[in-house]
Parts: C-alpha cells; sequence; structure tokens
C-alpha cells in the first residue's frame, strides 16, 4: 500500500509517529475489507452479493470533481451509463468496423473495480502500477470470489475479460472506449462549468481532448471546446484554452 504522507518530515515526531497515516490507512483499508467479506457472501452459487457490490458503483462519487467542492456531482455508475450510451452513437465510418455491443459491454465495465478501490486520480499521488495492481486484484476478487461459482464462472470470466481488454488498450474497440471516456468528461465539465454560470472554471480537464485517437471522436470534442467558449462568452467572460492550464 503506497501512502504518501510517510514522506512529510515531522520534526517533533517520534520514530513511530510517521508511520502513523500509514497505519491510519492500513486500519481502513481493513475495515473495509472485512465489511465487504461480511456484505457479500463469497464463493456462493447466486449472483446476488454482486448485484448488491454494484450498489457501490452507484454511490461512489467520482474523485475528479471534489477538488472543485463539487460535492453532489456524478457517481462512477453515472459516468459508465452515459459512456455505454455514448458509444452507441458511432457514426457509420466506426461502427461499420468496430463491434460496438462490445464497446458498449466495456464501458459499462471499465471502471467497476473503482466500487471497492474508489476513484483514484493522477492528483492523489498514486502510482499508475500501484493503481493497476489495486484494481487488478480487485477485478480478480469481484469475478472469481463472488462470480466465480454463478453459471460455472462464465459471466465472470466474461465481465473480466473486458475489463482487461479496456486496461491492455491494444484492440480497436478498446480505443474507441477509451476517447469517449474522455469525450464524457468534457461534456460533464462543460455541463458543471453552465450549473455553475461559469463561476467555476475546470477548463484543465480540457487537455483530454488533445489524446482523443480517432478524427470523429476528435470532432465531437472540437464542438464540446466551441460550446464551452460560446457559454463563456454568453456569460461575459472569455474561456480560457487548455494551454492556460496545468494539466491535471
Ligand atoms: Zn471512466
Amino acid at each position: 500500500m503506497v501512502c504518501h504522507e510517510q514522506a512529510i518530515a515531522r520534526p517533533y515526531a517520534t520514530p513511530l509517529l510517521p508511520l502513523m497515516p500509514c497505519i491510519r490507512t492500513l486500519l481502513i483499508y481493513l475495515k473495509v475489507l472485512s465489511e465487504n467479506a461480511l456484505k457479500y457472501a463469497e464463493n456462493t452459487d447466486s449472483p446476488l452479493p454482486f448485484f448488491h457490490l454494484l450498489e457501490r458503483l452507484k454511490t461512489t462519487k467520482r474523485a475528479g470533481w471534489q477538488r472543485f467542492k463539487i460535492g453532489d456531482g456524478e457517481s462512477i455508475s453515472d459516468h459508465m451509463y452515459r459512456m455505454s450510451i455514448l458509444t452507441m452513437m458511432a457514426p457509420a465510418s466506426i461502427s461499420s468496423k468496430l463491434d460496438i455491443a462490445r464497446c458498449c459491454r466495456m464501458a459499462v465495465v471499465h471502471d467497476m473495480a473503482e466500487a471497492l478501490v474508489g476513484d483514484i486520480t493522477p492528483v492523489d499521488g498514486i502510482s499508475k502500477e500501484e493503481k493497476s495492481r489495486r484494481e487488478t486484484e480487485t477485478m480478480d476478487y469481484i469475478c472469481t470470489n463472488l462470480l466465480g461459482k454463478f453459471n460455472g464462472g462464465l459471466n465472470g470470466q466474461d465481465i473480466r475479460a473486458l475489463w482487461q481488454e479496456y486496461e491492455d488498450s491494444k484492440t480497436a474497440e478498446s480505443h474507441f472506449v477509451h476517447d469517449i471516456d474522455k469525450i464524457e468528461l468534457l461534456v460533464q465539465m462543460v455541463e458543471y462549468e453552465r450549473e455553475s454560470k461559469c463561476e467555476r472554471d475546470l477548463g484543465e480537464f480540457q487537455w483530454v481532448a488533445d489524446v482523443i485517437k480517432s478524427e470523429e471522436v476528435k470532432a465531437w470534442a472540437q464542438q464540446i471546446i466551441r460550446e464551452r467558449e460560446q457559454l463563456w462568452s454568453d456569460a461575459g467572460k472569455i474561456a480560457k484554452p487548455a494551454s492556460a492550464y496545468k494539466k491535471s
């Protein structure tokens, strides 16, 4: 378990005190695990424990917005739901080449591990490798401990494979779903700015438009950026471009 708080110097501390935040984090982690063990019966032939686990995706907020005090913002499943619908909006130039039903299913499971590990964002100080390790472990728990004995484990294996395909990002379908992940963020960014009448500046998220791969999805991103410029201009302000912000 990574604990970046350990790096903070505490001149007044006894040798054990710098470890306290880590111990506290460990205790919280163990508490979550033991609560889950009670809540979600493992190795049963019923999918019900898994159905209940999915509730956590409905109740866990996406973390990126919380820095901006959007406390009552979208949940992880809100984000995945809109993404799955957006994959169904693929223009013919994309849908003729890809398995859109697979993209739709990938979108709706791609952040499932966050049900237990939470939404770890780039500003959390947790390495990509550690994030990936925690999420992989969680998907193994969900797909094996909770779903391994249901229907011969087939449904669990299916979800596990879809999640891994998104993680590996090697297939054309996974590339499209990654692009859609970024579009969903951009749409939500403008919506939160609109809601605040441009009091809230979320422009630091615009950089994701530059890493979108497909031309068709890039065109959607450009439309969103233009929509944002219009929104800010209507509010009597100037929308700053992506280059004006530090990358988040
Ligand atoms: Zn996502």
